[in-house]
């Protein structure tokens, strides 16, 4: 077995007991209970669960939006739990990108100009029309939000998410607010980004068929993890019965 040095490098994350409480004393929340999981570079991992069961306080710690009560989360062999606020901007600003179920476009600005918010201030990043063409909104650069279908503006959010060229896409309920058609052809997206760009994706989700085109499936309950699933073979989006 490598030793623990080796496993931290070889994935994108480690996560060892770790644990979050929200508040103190009577009315504290325990929101995880001591959570331990690898996630591989160049996977999408899918995590599963009841509502309030910690999935989104588990990607906000691994996010670097929130910091653990205890325990260790490691970015390859970087601890994310001992960073400080600097750090963790300097980590968010660096590796990771966010959906999250609603859009958050500026309405007042085009496509292309909600990309550029991000590639004007991101270190290495794509062209803003190159990621709206990765995401097949090539023809509707110079659409304003409200010109663009909700599967569309959600697909502006993942081009502006995925145009710094991060490591990690981080997605909370992407698909929340869209019909299985239109989600399925997010996460159709969402699984070109990984293949064309080797970005590894996190996905949170109510949708248990996303499962299916996951690497790995973890299932959340009660701020602990019951189980971890491999899946042998991923699916397409496509072939998702939703
Ligand atoms: P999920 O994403 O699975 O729906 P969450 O991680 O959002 O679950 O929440 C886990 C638990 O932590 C819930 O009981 C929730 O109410 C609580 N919680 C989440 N964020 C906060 C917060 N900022 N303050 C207090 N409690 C919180």
């Amino acid at each position: 077995m490598a030793n623990t040095k080796e496993k931290e490098q070889a994935n994108a994350y480690t996560v060892k007991q770790l644990t979050k409480v929200y508040g103190e004393g009577r009315t504290a929340v325990h929101a995880l209970r001591g959570v331990d999981l690898d996630i591989g570079r160049g996977e999408i991992a899918v995590l599963l669960g009841p509502s309030g069961s910690g999935k989104s306080t588990l990607l906000n710690i691994l996010g670097g939006l929130d910091k653990a009560t205890n325990g260790e989360a490691y970015f390859g062999a970087q601890n994310l739990t001992e960073m400080n606020d600097r750090e963790l901007t300097k980590y968010r600003r660096n590796h990771v990108g966010f959906v999250f179920q609603f859009y958050n476009l500026m309405p007042s600005l085009t496509a292309r100009e909600n990309v550029e918010l991000v590639t004007e201030i991101a270190d290495h990043p794509m062209a803003a029309e190159d990621a709206l063409h990765l995401v097949g909104l090539g023809k509707r650069l110079d659409h304003f939000p409200a010109q663009l279908s909700g599967g569309e503006q959600q697909r502006v959010a993942i081009a502006r998410a995925v145009a710094k060229q991060p490591d990690v896409l981080f997605c909370d309920e992407p698909t929340g607010a869209l019909d299985s058609a239109t989600g399925r052809a997010v996460l159709r997206v969402l699984q070109d980004v990984n293949e064309t760009l080797g970005t590894t994706v996190l996905i949170i989700t109510h949708a248990a068929a996303t499962a299916a085109m996951a690497d790995r499936v973890i299932n959340f309950a009660d701020g602990a993890i019951r189980d971890v699933e491999l899946n042998a073979h991923r699916l397409a989006a496509e072939e998702i019965e939703w």
